[in-house]
């Protein structure tokens, strides 16, 4: 178990207007940064091993519960299941079909392959889980589990994560797992580059449902590659993609919405009125669903994807770190990945430490030679999907006649390939991966 040192007061440097709760500094084996999804499940995974861990993190949300729902896999589901932190089944709703469509109307469906059908009683494709359900989930299981923190009680609004770094720096930990997103001020002190490129587009992501009565969901979700014109009369035309996830659970009504467009566009659609909305989104639907109204705050997040080129080193001798989740790589949410890569990453951390533990536990946990063969694997493993993701993101993004046919012709075409098709979503599924 972890051994607590000493308890520290704030001082020097960190007399803030913050109430610091009572700051633990410790020896461990292994400190958590970051107490998002990806920490918070590393740090659950991490602690089933023979080894101490402590999570910084902080103590209360720092802002409004986060709106947004993510697209989960098949393996995510599975790592969350078995660290118990997986939420109740109202926020957790299975999809069944998937409805994308190209800027010229045409269409791909997506099920769930018969072969896959067969390996389990769920007939999903994935899974869409409510943020802010999942994040207080993973909270209480860290709770539940009594894994020390080092926290900071965010209840007066401040925002700083470089301060909570700067203390969790102060933690004794032989490993240091950084999970701190993609604007980790931890990273930002490490010999790593990150490679930045901004897709020039911001998400914007609210609740709907139907203004007339309770349309039911049945699983369907939807997602729509569109080229639109926002000033009437206009030759220009500027790209968007809008999804309508399914949530409520399987007798849900209401959808998540994930629209990304570009930063006028974006900031638009989060101040005008409800009736507005529901028109935008209306003709964004090409008229599918006529009388979906917000009832929800709207929240954006701008759009980049970044790749960090060393995911592991040392701070000295005997202290060494890594990166997981969206401080090593960000992608864009168009095919709702980003969260899957991440978890991966833990898990794939989790099992390059279960191995030491089981096959060379005189190995240190800071040797880098275990961390790098942590990084290989994963760096390889998410190579196909960064590239995948940016093609499509850049296909439909871009103005040129070319380009229109080929992804309009590649809808069509796509559509009628039976096997391709079955291995796309076998591979977004995480299926025999
Ligand atoms: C609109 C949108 C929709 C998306 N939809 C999907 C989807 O459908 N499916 C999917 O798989 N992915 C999706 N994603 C991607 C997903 O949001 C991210 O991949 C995921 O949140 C990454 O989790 P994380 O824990 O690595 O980082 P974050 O969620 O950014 O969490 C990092 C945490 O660390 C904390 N922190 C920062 N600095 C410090 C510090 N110094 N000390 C301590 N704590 C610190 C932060 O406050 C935060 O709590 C979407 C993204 C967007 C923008």
């Amino acid at each position: 178990m972890p051994l607590v040192d000493s308890l520290l007061t704030p001082a020097g440097d960190l007399q803030h207007k913050e109430t610091y709760n009572l700051v633990m500094i410790s020896n461990v084996d292994i400190c958590i940064r970051g107490r998002g999804v990806v920490g918070g499940t590393t740090a659950l995974l991490l602690s089933r091993l023979n080894l101490s861990v402590q999570v910084a993190g902080y103590a209360s949300p720092k802002q409004a519960e986060d709106i947004r729902a993510y697209a989960i896999n098949s393996k995510s589901k599975h790592i969350l299941e078995l660290i118990n932190a997986w939420p109740g089944e109202e926020y957790c709703t299975e999809v069944q079909q998937m409805h994308v469509r190209s800027d010229e109307g045409e269409i791909v469906e997506f099920l769930k392959p018969n072969s896959v059908s067969n390996q389990s009683q769920s007939n999903a494709l994935t899974w869409i889980v409510e943020v802010g359900a999942l994040e207080r989930k993973i909270a209480e299981t860290l709770e539940k589990h009594k894994i020390p923190k080092l926290m900071l009680d965010m209840s007066d609004s401040v925002e700083d994560d470089s301060r909570i770094g700067k203390q969790a720096e102060r933690v004794n930990a032989r490993l240091t797992v950084i999970c701190e997103g993609s604007k980790s001020p931890s990273k930002a002190n490490l010999h790593t580059k990150t490679s930045k490129h901004p897709y020039g587009q911001f998400a914007l992501a609210t609740h709907v449902k139907s203004k007339n009565g309770h349309a039911k969901h049945f699983g369907n979700a939807y997602q729509w590659f569109n080229k639109i014109s926002t000033d009437k009369g206009s030759a220009l035309k500027e790209f968007e993609i809008l999804a309508l996830l399914p949530i409520g659970g399987k007798e849900g009504d209401s959808y998540a919405i994930v629209w990304s467009t570009s930063k006028e566009r974006n900031s638009q659609l989060k101040t005008m009125s409800s009736d507005e909305f529901s028109e935008a989104l209306c003709s964004s639907t090409k008229g599918l669903f006529d009388d979906l109204v917000p009832f929800t705050d709207r929240q954006t997040w701008p759009l980049t994807l970044s790749t960090t080129q060393a995911w592991s080193g040392s701070f000295n001798a005997q202290q060494s770190w890594v990166l997981c989740g969206d401080c090593a790589h960000s992608v864009h949410p168009l095919s709702g990945m980003g969260l899957n890569l991440g978890l991966a990453d833990a898990w794939s951390l989790y099992e390059h430490l279960l191995t030491r533990e089981q096959k060379s536990s005189w190995r240190d946990l800071s040797d880098l030679r275990l961390l790098k063969a942590y990084e290989r694997e994963r760096k390889l493993a998410i190579y196909p999907y960064v590239q995948f993701i940016d093609i499509v993101q850049r296909l439909f993004a871009s103005d040129y006649a070319i380009y229109g046919i080929v992804r309009n012709k590649g809808f069509k075409v796509f559509n009628t390939l039976g096997a391709l098709k079955e291995w796309t979503i076998k591979r977004a599924m995480q299926i025999n991966l």
